[in-house]
């Protein structure tokens, strides 16, 4: 956002509590991304940068997969299914993969960006909230033992999954059907080659279903030699256990032994992070003198590795309402409407194709390999999902859900997941999410 207002000639001033770099999740991007970076002449810093370049994902399962019986390549003890991103051209994305990115590298790099453009950066400092009670806000932090405070025409909160303004004006609500959590940490050494069809695969992303409902391991390249994996699965199946979090960790990825050798053969580096509770909307993402970018104004599920892209493309979209309201003189919430309609349809697809897929289960696969939808899907996996009110896949895929659901003799039947069940009842509208809210 920064980037964008500085380069329009905007004065901004970024907050921001710790010192770059520092370590964040996140790191598998969407070609959606690579459409900020053109417009912010950010790709040459990208490149530089050297992130593994990211040309597509594969998701694979054991021998269970074999049930579900469509079209996989059966590799081994395993099945394969795979799509790369240039199977599909897409506006304003001139390069056919996006990247894998190190966060505190990637993140310090764009921080640096902006302020090459312009913007004021202030690195170290907590922004405690902003007082909405004068005609301009003021946005108050510490500096020491003293509370300041700083007056602007409009505040942009982009605070991440810490949700300042969400909190503070208890516009918060959490999703109680993505109650999901996950470990992760990287490894050095990992044979991401064991497990590809092919070389040029070993830089996809790799989503590993495990026969666990609702779990998956992603496999990320971060380096040449370094690779994040990570759990997810349902907090429940974790709070089940009574186990430490790395035993927990390692019984779920014996559950595919292939991949547990190879990441035993590999070095472990850092430490195991968890995240939970994740899942969360707000009740408006824009409001007098204020918008809320990125994770401050929504999460969804990161299984499509989407997190970043909304970020990015939500700051594309404000800042252009930004640009008006400074230009009009009214920061009133109706000039940041185009920006709110357009986050809310794409992050409502999202969620409607991360519902989906967490109904079929493996079954999503089944989409990915079947050339009627493939490129459907593949508009969905690119980011690309701001321009259409409900792509016509999607409405497809609920259509193939309700069918399975409704036919106990399908043969898919007893393969459907338990975690969006309710999405697809009938009367129930899958785009809703089952939001509670926050006391
Ligand atoms: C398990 C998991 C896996 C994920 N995998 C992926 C993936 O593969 N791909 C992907 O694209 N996304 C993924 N995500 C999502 C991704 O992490 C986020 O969507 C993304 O980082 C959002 O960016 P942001 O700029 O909105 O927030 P952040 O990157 O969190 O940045 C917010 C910044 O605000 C600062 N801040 C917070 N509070 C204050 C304050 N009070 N004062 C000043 N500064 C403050 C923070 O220090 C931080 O630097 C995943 C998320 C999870 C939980």
């Amino acid at each position: 956002m920064a980037a964008y207002l500085a380069k329009a000639g905007v004065k901004c001033v970024v907050f921001e509590r710790e010192l770059f770099p520092r370590p964040h999740v996140g790191e598998s991007l969407v070609p959606s991304s690579t459409r900020v970076f053109n417009e912010l002449d950010f790709i040459p810093v990208m490149e530089e940068a050297k992130f593994p370049h990211k040309l597509g994902a594969v998701w694979t399962a054991d021998e269970q997969g074999k049930e579900y019986s469509h079209d996989w390549d059966v590799l081994g003890p395993e099945s394969h299914a795979h799509i790369r991103f240039e199977e599909r051209a897409q506006p304003g994305v001139n390069q056919i993969y996006t990247y894998h990115v190190d966060r505190g590298k990637f993140d310090m790099l764009l921080l640096k960006h902006a302020q090459k453009l312009g913007a004021t950066v202030y690195q170290g400092v907590k922004v405690s909230g902003v007082d909405f009670s004068r005609e301009q806000p003021s946005v108050r932090f510490n500096m020491g033992h003293q509370e300041m405070g700083v007056n602007v025409r409009m505040v942009v909160d982009a605070s991440g999954r810490h949700t300042v303004l969400g909190n503070q004006l208890k516009l918060k609500v959490h999703d109680k059907v993505f109650d999901q959590y996950a470990i992760h940490t990287w490894f050095r050494g990992f044979d991401r080659e064991l497990l590809t069809k092919s070389r040029a695969e070993g830089d996809y992303i790799y989503v590993h279903f495990l026969p666990i409902s609702n779990s998956w391991v992603w496999q990320i390249p971060i380096t040449e030699d370094i690779t994040s994996i990570g759990v997810v699965t349902q907090k429940k199946n974790f709070a089940k256990s009574k186990q430490g979090r790395e035993d927990f960790f390692w019984n779920c990825l014996e559950t595919r032994p292939r991949l547990s050798d190879a990441l035993r053969r590999a070095e472990q580096v850092g430490t195991f992070k968890e995240e939970g509770d994740y899942s969360y909307a707000m009740k408006q993402l824009c409001g007098d003198r204020f918008v809320m970018v990125g994770d401050a104004g929504r999460f969804v599920d990161p299984i499509f590795s989407t997190g970043v892209s909304i970020a990015l493309n939500s700051s594309r979209f404000a800042h252009k309402d930004i640009l008006g309201a400074l230009e009009s003189n009214d920061f009133s919430r109706a000039s940041f409407s185009n920006f709110e309609t357009t986050i809310a349809r794409g992050t409502k697809n999202w969620y409607d194709f991360i519902s989906v897929y967490y109904r079929l289960n493996v079954l999503f696969t089944y989409f990915v390999t079947d050339r009627r939808y493939r490129l459907d899907v593949l508009k969905l996996l690119q980011g690309d999902v701001y321009d259409e009110a409900r792509p016509e896949v999607l409405t497809k895929m609920m259509k193939m859900v309700s069918e399975v659901e409704s036919n106990p003799g399908h043969q898919w039947h007893k393969l459907l997941g338990d975690l969006t069940s309710h999405a697809f009842e009938p009367g129930a509208e899958a785009s809703e999410p089952e939001l509670v809210e926050v006391v």
